[in-house]
């Protein structure tokens, strides 16, 4: 399994994080390379080091379960009734789209997304947040991250 895999699949997990501990809903860009990943999110305010702190905890620990990953492909409208908008980021999905490829991964995060993924969690390795900066005029914070 490449080292883009292994990081792109650490977006979910780190999104999940960031749902529990930051309560954002809105991811509003995403990019990998090799074993780097970096997740832009929608937020109103600066998180503090602690909380930062605490997302790469929670990201690992999800890693450290070795939660199984599913994909699915599903009729947009069950996704939409199964999960409402949650599959949903701030890229939009063109409304001639009626089926949506799932990336499912159980109590922690769900996403329309068609790229390739690990089976579990566990595959990932571990996350290391490298650097983070808050983007006060967007009102976006930016996550680097590596796997290892
Ligand atoms: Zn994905």
């Amino acid at each position: 399994m490449s080292d883009e895999v292994r990081a792109h699949t650490a977006l979910h997990v780190l999104k999940g994080a960031a749902v529990e501990v930051l309560g954002v809903k809105w991811t509003s860009g995403v990019s990998v390379n090799d074993s780097h990943g970096r997740l832009t999110l929608q937020l109103d305010r600066k998180p503090t080091e602690d909380e930062m702190r605490r997302v790469e905890d929670a990201a690992n620990r999800v890693i450290t379960e070795d939660v199984g990953v599913e994909e699915m492909v599903m009729g947009r409208a069950e996704a939409e009734e199964r999960w409402g908008d949650l599959v949903y980021d701030l890229f939009p999905i063109p409304e001639s789209v009626t089926e949506l490829s799932i990336c499912h991964i159980p109590g922690w995060n769900v996403n329309a997304c068609n790229r390739e993924h690990c089976s579990s969690t566990g595959k990932i390795g571990s996350l290391t947040i490298s650097k983070y900066r808050y983007r006060a005029n967007k009102g976006v914070l930016e996550i680097s991250f590596d796997v290892g």
